[in-house]
């Protein structure tokens, strides 16, 4: 599923001229719009790499789970530490189930 920006949570990376999403993405598909919150220019181009969705500083981005895996409101948000991943996994429910795992580089 394509990834899903929560604009409140968005800040345009603070005017960065090429904000995080925008730069990660191999597809070229993130853009900024006027009002400086990040979207997905083409839903059905996406290949669900999730690349925007763990490299957004301000965790703004999150992936819909496909209805045959989770239902309408489940939802996959990674979370970068320094040499982990956690992926929170939410239900439609809203349960919360943490997967963590260590990882190679070292991002913040
Ligand atoms: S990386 Fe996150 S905060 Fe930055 S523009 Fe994209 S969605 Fe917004
Ligand atoms: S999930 Fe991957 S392909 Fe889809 S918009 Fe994000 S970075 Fe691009």
């Amino acid at each position: 599923m394509p990834p899903k920006v929560d604009t409140k949570k968005c800040n345009g990376c603070a005017g960065r001229t090429e904000p995080q999403c925008v730069r990660i993405c191999p597809g070229d598909l993130m853009a900024v719009g006027e009002d400086g919150k990040a979207y997905c220019r083409s839903l059905r181009d996406c290949w669900d790499c999730m690349s925007c969705t763990k490299d957004c500083p301000t965790k703004a981005i999150e992936t819909r789970i496909p209805y045959q895996l989770g239902y309408h409101g489940a939802k996959l948000v990674p979370f970068m530490g320094k040499g982990t991943i956690t992926w929170i996994c939410t239900d439609i429910y809203g349960n919360e189930e943490r997967f963590k795992y260590r990882i190679r580089n070292n991002a913040d």
